[in-house]
């Protein structure tokens, strides 16, 4: 991906909760970037910190949490802003950590240039407002329009994204669209401001398997058709084998390995990538065998284990090395990275 310029740069993340219980690391040093164009697949099991990273580049963590370290380097793309949002601004790079949540700056981008499609999209929707009202309120934010030229846009991006009747669906309230239309309009209301980079949140994780296809292929033709990078965050591998090209696995907060599609689903290096493969339904595999487990659960945040985080779980563990050192992050092959001390 090299050849495209660079969009978003995590480096060194760290987002901890601060709670009676104790402090929760829930990002540990995430280091990732991404091109624009580029769709980069986020994966692993639940509580690995995947939604946070999402939160933290919004800056939408919500509290105890909050960024303690590190950078995210938004490389804004040129006429993405300007004096009231009219599209003539420079490019200029941001760190997005330095930035006041609350302030002018943040609420350019958020919504706008970044904006982030969730798994339920009933928790972000408004119950009380029509479809149409929510999208040409993102739209008037951040634009310099009428309310009859929002509202007009509001249809076309409803129609852009396949929803039926757009001009009767944009005067109804959420309830009264099915599973996948309301996951459409989330993605009309994500996209009403053409955004550089759009942050999928396990979008098709409440839907049934057709509904799920209809919106995986919406998501890639609409990124064919405007160019954007998609952060496409999922705990399942098929959608991520059909959806990215490159890919990180996230454990417990860190990136355990990142590569291509291929290299990871065809030669993972780290242990939890395997375990992770092992689990998963394959053609081919004898009907009868069952398909394995990982091991153990995700530790309890609040007490993460020493050394290489995995190792309660590892069938490759090595005693007095893995249970003392945390192994870093290593290129293994030409821009494929595994954090294993079988490596080292
Ligand atoms: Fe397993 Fe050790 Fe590698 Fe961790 S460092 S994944 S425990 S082999």
């Amino acid at each position: 991906m090299t050849d495209r310029p660079l969009l978003l740069e995590v480096k060194n993340l760290h987002t901890k909760f601060f709670l009676d219980e104790g402090t929760v690391h829930a990002v540990d040093g995430a280091d990732f970037s991404l091109y624009r164009g580029q769709t980069l697949g986020v994966v692993g099991e639940s509580g690995c910190g995947k939604s946070v990273t999402a939160r933290s580049i919004l800056r939408i963590v919500p509290r105890p949490g909050r960024i303690t370290d590190g950078q995210i380097v938004y490389h804004r793309p040129p006429g993405r802003h300007g004096s009231n949002g009219n599209g003539n601004g420079a490019a200029e790079t941001i760190d997005l950590t330095n930035v006041d949540e609350r302030g002018p700056l943040i609420r350019s981008i958020r919504g706008a240039e970044i904006s982030m499609v969730f798994q339920e999209p009933m928790t972000s929707l408004s119950p009380v407002h029509t479809v149409g009202s929510q999208i040409m309120e993102a739209i008037l934010l951040h634009q310099e329009v009428s309310n009859e030229e929002a509202r007009q846009q509001a249809i076309d991006v409803l129609d852009h994204v396949g929803m039926p009747q757009p001009r009767r669906t944009v005067d109804r309230y959420p309830h009264e669209l099915s599973g996948g239309m309301r996951q459409r309009a989330m993605i009309a209301m994500a996209l009403s401001c053409r955004p550089s980079l759009l942050i999928a949140d396990e979008p098709t994780t409440a839907l049934d398997v057709t509904t799920e296809a209809q919106i995986l292929q919406l998501m890639r033709n609409l990124q064919d058709e405007l160019g954007m990078a998609i952060m496409f965050i999922t705990h399942n591998l098929g959608v991520i084998a059909q959806m990215t090209r490159d890919v990180i696995v996230m454990y417990l907060g860190k990136v355990v390995e990142s590569g291509n599609v291929d290299e990871l689903f065809y030669d993972a290096k780290h242990p939890y990538t395997q375990a992770l493969l092992r689990s998963i339904p394959r053609v081919g595999r004898k009907s009868r065998q069952r398909l394995e487990s990982i091991s153990g659960t995700v530790p309890d945040p609040y007490n993460v284990p020493t050394g290489c985080p995995f190792h309660p779980r590892c069938t490759q563990f090595m005693k007095g090395v893995c249970d003392q050192q945390d192994p870093p992050l290593l290129e293994v092959s030409e821009g494929h990275h595994a954090r294993c001390h079988l490596y080292t």
